[in-house]
């Protein structure tokens, strides 16, 4: 068996008919970064960078941030690597930075608080750049999560513009990074051609798009039962939002835990996303997946999906389309 993995781990991620996914890695600490290079993944596709914020008892500043950026993408070079900024607030409350809130869910955090705080995020925005300088490293992308609204994503590509020119000034010249827009709340969903057009990739944040969709606290094991990435409703938004941003030409990821679990990514497979990225662990198992079904067997498998009225059913018509083709 660990023969057969280790070759798994070298062949590409391509279906019996020739049509190619690009596997990649979520991480968000050293430790990941280096198995991450180690496991076949092609690369980084969702670096937490909040987990390294966790580990302080404060900020940390522009040159500590700088050299862990660089650390992770030197570690990583030539492949990919995509730095999500900071997404602190929900569920994720920083120590040193309290926020009092009666629904953390719906309150600050992701985006919102680095808009508000401009200061910390044009830290980040600079160590970023800097990072990428110091590398040479031709493969970042910078990813802003929780946009609900068109103007928070110009707002921020603003900043990313101000923070590119501010250090063009102080003689540090990189190429500005590729820049991806988290689609994880339904009305980013709504508005995904106007945001797609203004970047250079969408990336799914299924945890919390499927929390949104249902009205289901993803941490609450009271309401778990209805916390399903396979809900038909969540599904059908899902197919909407990839076929509206490749109509805009613009790449669709999916970074959620939904891109790990095999039955899941057969569908998003169907679906005609182009990349997923999941946790180390899950790698192997959705490889296998696609170098055994065809993407004609998975389309074929989400229009049959779609039709059936809950995530159970689905989960078992997926099974099956996974049995008879594994
Ligand atoms: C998501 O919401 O799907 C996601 C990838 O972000 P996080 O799990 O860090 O909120
Ligand atoms: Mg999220």
């Amino acid at each position: 068996l660990s023969q057969g993995l280790q070759e798994l781990k070298d062949q590409p991620a391509m279906t019996p008919d020739g049509h190619r996914v690009s596997l990649l890695a979520n991480s968000g600490l050293f430790a990941d970064i280096n198995a991450a290079r180690d496991s076949g993944a092609e690369g980084v596709g969702l670096y937490r960078s909040e987990m390294h914020f966790f580990l302080r008892d404060r900020f940390p500043g522009e040159d500590e941030q700088t050299e862990t950026y660089a650390r992770v993408l030197a570690s990583m070079a030539p492949r990919p690597v995509t730095l999500r900024t900071l997404d602190v607030g929900g569920d994720k409350p920083l120590p040193y930075f309290p926020i009092e809130e009666q629904n953390p869910f719906l309150g600050w955090r992701g985006i919102r608080i680095s808009l508000d705080q401009p200061d910390i995020f044009k830290t980040q925005l600079r160590a970023i750049l800097r990072a990428a300088a110091q590398t040479g490293a031709e493969n970042v992308s910078v990813l802003f999560p929780m946009i609900t609204v068109v103007a928070e994503l110009d707002e921020a590509l603003e900043l990313l513009r101000r923070a590119h020119a501010e250090l063009a000034e102080d003689g540090v010249t990189v190429n500005m990074p590729r820049v991806g827009v988290m689609i994880e709340v339904p009305a980013a969903v709504c508005q995904i051609e106007l945001l797609a057009q203004r970047v250079d990739f969408v990336s799914v944040g299924s945890n919390d798009l499927t929390q949104y969709l249902l009205a289901v606290d993803r941490n609450n094991d009271r309401v778990a039962k209805l916390y399903d990435s396979l809900n038909p409703a969540v599904l059908g938004v899902m197919q909407w939002l990839v076929e509206r941003a490749r109509r805009v030409g613009v790449p669709v990821s999916v970074c959620g835990e939904m891109a790990g679990d095999p039955a899941a990514a057969l569908l998003l497979l169907g679906m005609g996303v182009d990349s997923l990225s999941m946790s180390l662990g899950n790698l192997m198992k959705v490889k296998w997946m696609i170098r055994s079904v065809p993407l004609s067997a998975a389309r074929d498998t989400l229009t049959e999906a779609l039709t059936l009225d809950c995530a159970q059913k689905i989960r078992a018509r997926v099974d099956e389309a996974l049995l008879a083709h594994g």
